[in-house]
């Protein structure tokens, strides 16, 4: 009898390690010479973040005493960092011409390898979380890379997906072939509320996490300086794709540059605005009022300018000063102003950091832009009680830069420490 009872000991405790997994919950400490927390407006010295496992435990004055500790005595922690407008399926689109051929010549499948390798590289520049905004023209295949870091297979962020996008038809490359020739599409192309419902219908059990909708094209300035579009979606059908994206419990980003675009897209209740180069002020005033996001995307824009304006089409020139004038605006109106780059647009071998000093060049202070990144970028994901602080019970998302960002954000583009989930994933050697 007893003999059967220490045989049941032993099979629960082996059990039991097992399913604590390989790495059991050990404590480890990073020492950190400033600390930025993400709720308050300096940095802290001297302070001692406590890791148990995947989360914060506390972040204290000094370490506990036979802990195992991380030394970044010269550098500043911050909470990881989030950028809520990437295409990791996409490697950059200045021209027509680069876009076509990505979907002309690639497989989906190499588009997905490359996508293993963008996700390893936001990870690598600091941002710990993504949104990424749509595959253009790859399918579901965000869905799957975001299994594959999920599952351990792969290193990447953590990743919120939209799948497909969706737009009208004649709205979205490619465009301009013959009309015998079949080409692919960057986007789901849907008309008419039912279909359009369909079609979030579709994404959500495909995966997606967001529904992304293109609801503006083809810019042009007024002579009273408004930036001007042709807005795709009827507002009866953007009504349709939140109200079915929101009774699934999913949310809408809304790719909208101008005019029309945005006040459409605010009318039919979207949760975030993409780009938004202008916005006139009584739309600002409802995102402001309705907690609608503005995610800017600065430094895409003036990335792309001057490539597309020697392709004919100068007005992405003229877009950085209205947008200018836009940001500072949203600013003083109180709208919820989150971090994101639209990485892929431009090249990933860019650091999509360079956004943090476009922020601060269109009047942010370097607060401001950091927290844009943090806790309101954790705020828009809905993942504001688990990330965007450090403060115990959170995931330990932390990165480490040397030097101070308040003075200097460009430091921002030098993160030589990762941790995601209590995980160390870079460090400088
Ligand atoms: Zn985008």
């Amino acid at each position: 009898m007893s003999r059967k009872i220490a045989w049941i000991v032993l099979i629960l405790m082996y059990q039991t390690i097992c399913l604590s997994g390989q790495t059991p919950h050990k404590t480890l400490v990073l020492r950190c010479g400033s600390l930025f927390d993400g709720r308050g407006d300096s940095l802290r010295k001297n302070a001692f973040v406590v890791i148990e496992g995947e989360k914060i435990k506390e972040v204290a004055s000094n370490a506990p005493a036979g802990a195992e500790i991380v030394d970044l005595s010269s550098e500043t922690c911050l909470p990881g960092l989030m950028d809520t407008h990437t295409h990791i399926l996409l490697q950059g689109d200045i021209t027509a011409e680069d876009y076509d051929e990505q979907l002309l010549k690639q497989s989906a499948e190499y588009r997905t390898i490359l996508a293993t390798v963008n996700a390893r590289r936001a990870l690598e520049y600091g941002f710990t979380s993504i949104r990424d905004l749509e595959t253009e023209g790859a399918g579901y295949a965000d869905a799957d890379v975001k299994k594959a870091i999920n599952n351990g297979v792969i290193p990447g962020p953590r990743m919120q997906v939209a799948t497909r996008a969706l737009d009208v038809t004649g709205a979205y490359p490619l465009q301009g072939y013959a009309p015998a020739v079949v080409v692919p599409h960057g986007v789901q192309v849907v008309d008419g509320a039912e279909n359009a419902r369909q079609a979030v219908r579709e994404q959500i059990s495909q995966g997606a996490d967001w529904i992304k909708v293109y609801s503006d094209r083809s810019y042009r300035v007024r002579e009273d300086g408004v930036l001007d579009d042709i807005p795709t979606f009827t507002l009866d059908e953007l009504k349709a794709i939140v109200d079915e994206a929101h009774r699934e419990r999913h949310k809408v980003a809304s790719h909208a540059m101008a005019l029309q675009g945005v006040h459409n897209s605010v009318q039919a209740g979207v949760d975030s605005i993409e780009h938004g180069n202008y916005i006139a002020d009584e739309d600002l005033k409802t995102m402001a009022s309705r907690g609608i996001y503005y995610v800017p995307t600065i430094f895409v824009g003036e990335y792309v300018a001057q490539g597309r304006a020697a392709e004919g089409a100068p007005v992405w020139v003229k877009m950085i000063q209205i947008h200018e004038d836009t940001f500072r605006r949203a600013m003083k109106a109180g709208v919820k102003i989150a971090f994101g780059t639209d990485a892929g647009g431009f090249d990933w071998k860019v650091n999509p950091a360079k956004e943090f000093s476009s922020m601060v060049k269109f009047g942010m202070t370097p607060v401001q832009a950091l927290r844009s990144a943090t806790s309101t970028a954790a705020e828009l994901m809905g993942m504001k009680d688990s990330l965007g602080t450090l403060e115990a019970g959170k995931l330990a998302d932390i990165v480490a830069v040397p030097g101070d960002p308040m003075s200097d954000v460009s430091v921002m583009e030098r993160v030589d420490f990762v941790m995601k989930g209590g995980v160390v994933e870079k460090r400088k050697p």
